[in-house]
């Protein structure tokens, strides 16, 4: 599932695009989209700017109306010069904002929403910008109060919590865990309050350097790479822990533990020397 990180570069990338030219024409095979469409035409209006929250992205454009999609798993944007072959299928088109210049062709984008600005404020599904670790107007603090107030589940559950820090993922998850030093399965009421602050202040930044203007599209948080020269095709060497079960850590040489966590089963990776248990804090073994 793309990552808070992913859908800003392509919010960033479908702004440069599309941002301030008229909109030519508009497809969409969701009929909920062509309605809006068809009462209030998208053509002839202006894409104002292309907003990332958490893994939501907000499309607002100069009539009032925005766009709002989720990618889930397997959904995507693209962007092409008109007359350009398309990347995926034609049947995978589910929404095509078309401008002079570009066209953005959303492919098997399962969720999207046409939201005025009331509906949106009153959504609870989409975070607003405060929540978002990439949002301009992210408050950290108000972020530990959230996190904290999750008492009895384990912190690696409540920093995919979306309505705790949007844009944190599986992938920096473990990340964020093993640069705390912190244990995933630990009971977020055993953390203690530097270590409440340093997951939040390690999500923002980990998150925030893969945004960055020369960030590939892998998601890198481990700082050793460029001093790595071989397995460079290995999709862990970029990571501390994540995808690494049975490698050696790259502080201390343990071997790296994984293990499906929490409700919906997600796999966890971590340091069982560099991330120990506090005494009494497992939450479900
Ligand atoms: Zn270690």
């Amino acid at each position: 599932m793309p990552e808070g990180d992913t859908i800003f570069r392509t919010a960033r990338a479908l702004g440069r695009a599309l941002a301030g030219r008229p909109i030519t024409g508009f497809r969409s095979t969701y009929p909920m989209l062509t309605r809006c469409h068809d009462d209030a035409p998208l053509t002839g209006q202006t894409v104002d700017r292309v907003e990332p929250r958490g893994k939501w992205l907000l499309m607002h454009f100069s009539g009032g109306a925005t766009l709002v999609t989720h990618m889930l798993m397997n959904g995507s944007w693209h962007i092409y010069r008109p007359g350009q072959a398309w990347q995926r299928p034609r049947a995978d088109m589910r929404i095509l904002i078309e401008t002079r210049d570009y066209h953005a062709v959303g492919f098997r984008v399962p969720v999207a929403e046409m939201h005025t600005a009331q509906s949106l404020a009153r959504n609870s599904r989409i975070p607003q910008p405060q929540i978002d670790v990439l949002g301009e107007s992210f408050d950290a603090d108000e972020a530990v109060r959230r996190l904290l107030s999750h008492s009895e589940e384990a912190i690696a559950d409540v920093l995919l919590d979306q309505c705790v820090l949007a844009g944190i993922g599986n992938v920096f998850k473990s990340e964020v865990c093993c640069v705390t030093g912190v244990h995933p399965y630990c009971k977020v009421s055993a953390l203690t309050p530097a270590q409440a602050r340093g997951l939040v202040a390690a999500a923002r930044k980990l998150v925030s350097a893969n945004v960055l203007e020369d960030s590939g599209d892998a998601i890198v948080t481990y700082g050793g790479r460029q001093r790595r020269t071989t397995h460079e095709s290995d999709p862990g060497a970029n990571l501390w822990v994540y995808g690494r079960a049975g490698q050696p850590c790259r502080r201390c040489g343990g071997p790296i533990a994984h293990r499906l966590q929490g409700l919906n089963a997600r796999v966890t990776f971590w340091c069982p020397r560099c991330q120990p248990m506090p005494d009494d804090s497992d939450v479900d073994g």
